[in-house]
């Protein structure tokens, strides 16, 4: 039996991982008065939420858009949560992009798609007014799949209300968009925002999909002031104000456990910490399969834990460029650039020989102060997996590294700023080794496991796992991305403080 020695090795719960799960996870419980413990390898908190600086630029890292937030007067579920924790709108403020996504194609054809549910019909209709009636029964299953999306565990109330979000159970996007439309440009204009999602529309969950979509559109899209980095910052900081402790380089090596109860962690260093909970925003895999001994792991959960693929990673180009976004002629914020209409060519095109979509991103077009004046922040990302990087050989590394960025620059230069490369002061790259070796996340997935139609939400892990006193937040249990990641690490800790309000920690 271990014990804490001191004061200071015991807390009511421990946080291991500052990501975003991590972050809210110690939130919730600083703000119901818990004793939490936030561990983070790293000396700044976020994982892949945070930002970096070459040169005079500072470049956000990975956000796009966070949906969910909405304004001080309307906030939507996270916005109440900032504005619960005192961080908006005094310390955190949210900015919006004109429109939702631009997309464009290699014919030249550019399609400004607007936030709103209306506006983004009339944007469609108005580009392809030969589908209008098409298009206008596809928006009504939209809003059924999405509204359908917020009922819950609720089959009967869904079947008679919300049809479309059971029919729409098992199906691939493209299939989904296929019983709408046969025009491919329009399958391709709507289902654009899979890059997103990070799995192509000929696997991706149409469920996932549409719920993202019509949550973007209701909710809209948000970007806070500075970076994701700032938004961390404020979360870790918030945690210690509110009595909290923040550990930082502070790498969690071991769960230490009383019998089949987990009562700490073990540090690289040995220290030792002690808790009655542990919510772990690692990715389970490892943590299943390293940081506990195996007989204490019930196989049947160990399996359900590796039975999904590992989802995709991504590979960035960060450009600081001494030409504002007017100069390059860049109006929108996120572009999306096709190099083709073929789905499944373009599928083909995301390895390391050939890359067939991009998103451009020019921050300055959503927070215009993010870079020195007469310069622009941009990002190019495409989407690839991190397994097909274990076949580079090392010596090989910076010069694959170095072609694919080319090739993203190229088509950016192609299709929608020519003479940026005259422009270009900094540009760093990262590929899904380096998000490896930035958060440990398998094969350097930004989103989890796989968000294929073999795995939908409704796969998703439980908060509380099988292992007595042990819980888990993140996109390996929440599936990826920015607010269900605030949302999953909230719902864990709210599941971590019933327990302890009902004596029942320990137990299933
Ligand atoms: C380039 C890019 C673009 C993206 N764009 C968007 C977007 O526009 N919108 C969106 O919603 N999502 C986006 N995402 C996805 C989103 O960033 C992630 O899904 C989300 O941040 C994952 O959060 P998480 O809680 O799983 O934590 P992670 O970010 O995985 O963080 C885990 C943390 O645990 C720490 N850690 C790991 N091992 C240990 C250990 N042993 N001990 C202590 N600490 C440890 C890590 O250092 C890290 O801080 C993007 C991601 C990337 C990379």
């Amino acid at each position: 039996m271990h014990e804490a020695n001191t004061d200071d090795q015991k807390f009511d719960v421990i946080v291991v991982g500052a990501g975003l799960g991590g972050l809210a996870a110690g939130a919730e419980l600083a703000l119901n008065n818990k004793k939490v413990l936030l561990l983070e390898k790293h000396e700044s908190p976020g994982g892949y939420a945070s930002s970096f600086v070459r040169g005079r630029f500072e470049f956000e890292s990975s956000l796009h858009q966070i949906d969910s937030v909405g304004t001080v007067e309307n906030p939507r579920p996270l916005g109440k949560f900032f504005m619960k924790l005192g961080l908006m709108p005094e310390r955190l403020q949210f900015f919006k992009p004109r429109e939702v996504y631009c997309s464009t194609f290699y014919d030249g054809k550019s399609y400004v798609l607007p936030f709103g549910f209306k506006e983004y019909e009339d944007a469609l209709i108005s580009y392809f007014p030969e589908e209008e009636l098409q298009i206008r029964k596809f928006m009504k299953v939209l809003k059924q799949i999405g509204e359908g999306a917020h009922v819950g565990i609720k089959p009967l109330k869904l079947l008679v209300k919300y049809p479309w979000f059971v029919r729409v159970l098992g199906l691939k996007l493209d299939e989904f968009l296929g019983r709408f439309f046969t025009n491919r440009r329009i399958i391709n204009v709507v289902s654009q925002l899979w890059g997103y999602v990070g799995q192509n529309p000929l696997d991706v969950n149409a469920l996932m999909f549409c719920a993202m979509l019509h949550s973007y559109l209701v909710n809209g899209g948000w970007f806070p002031n500075l970076t994701s980095h700032n938004l961390s910052l404020l979360l870790a900081t918030r945690i210690v104000e509110l009595g909290g402790t923040v550990k930082y380089n502070a790498l969690v090596d071991r769960i230490l456990m009383d019998g089949d109860r987990v009562i700490g962690v073990e540090l690289l260093n040995k220290e030792h910490y002690y808790a009655d909970a542990v919510i772990n925003n690692l990715n389970p895999r490892c943590t299943l399969q390293k940081m506990i001994p195996p007989e204490k792991v019930p196989k049947s959960y160990l399996r359900r834990v590796l039975a999904p693929s590992i989802g995709p990673s991504i590979f960035c180009v960060y450009l600081g460029v001494n030409r504002t976004p007017e100069q390059l002629g860049l109006s929108a914020y996120a572009t999306f650039i096709s190099t083709s209409d073929n789905i499944a060519e373009i599928c083909l095109q995301s390895g390391l020989e050939e890359t067939g979509l991009i998103v451009a991103t020019c921050y300055n077009n959503i927070f215009p102060n993010i870079s020195p004046p007469g310069t622009s922040v941009i990002t190019l990302i495409t989407i690839q997996m991190g397994k097909d990087w274990h076949s580079v050989p090392p010596q090989e590394y910076y010069s694959v590294k170095d072609k694919v960025a080319n090739d993203l620059v190229s088509i950016f230069e192609k299709y929608l700023c020519p003479d940026i490369r005259q422009y270009i002061e900094v540009c760093e790259t990262a590929t899904p080794l380096t998000a490896y070796r930035y958060t440990k996340n398998l094969d350097g997935s930004i989103y989890g496991a796989d968000s294929s139609v073999y795995n939908g939400p409704a796969f998703n892990l439980p908060h509380k796992s099988p292992i007595k006193s042990l819980y888990f937040c993140g996109a390996w249990i929440d599936g990826g991305g920015y607010s269900p990641n605030l949302a999953g690490g909230r719902i864990a800790a709210q599941r971590v403080l019933k327990d302890l309000k009902k004596g029942n920690i320990g137990g299933n």
